[in-house]
């Protein structure tokens, strides 16, 4: 069966590394260690579906996809810009065309 919107989708958890593991690890109180946490990711099969699944869902806490808050930001405006930069190339091909 197909999930008509796949930002809802988390089949996925159940094959999470994190399965069993205390979720505070995943939810640090600010400037607390991160390390476990991304240790018990690195060797997730699921982390890139955890990731876009906090990408497109704006998860503001925690460790997704073993990375923090902070790294998702860092790739959500860095999609931001592709995303305007291939609108603006498509713009300027139609406007030369
Ligand atoms: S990547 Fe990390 S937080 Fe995401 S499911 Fe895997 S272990 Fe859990």
């Amino acid at each position: 069966m197909r999930i008509a919107d796949e930002s809802l989708d988390r089949s996925w958890q159940e094959y999470a590394n994190c399965l069993g593991v205390d979720p505070d690890l995943f939810f640090p109180e600010r400037g607390a260690s991160t390390r476990e946490a991304k240790e018990v990711c690195r060797g997730c099969v699921v982390r890139d579906d955890c990731l876009e699944y906090a990408l497109r869902n704006s998860e503001k806490f925690g460790i997704w996809g073993g990375m923090s808050e902070r790294e998702r930001r860092r790739i959500r405006r860095q999609r931001a810009l592709d995303r305007q930069a291939a609108i603006e190339a498509v713009a300027e091909k139609s406007a030369s065309a």
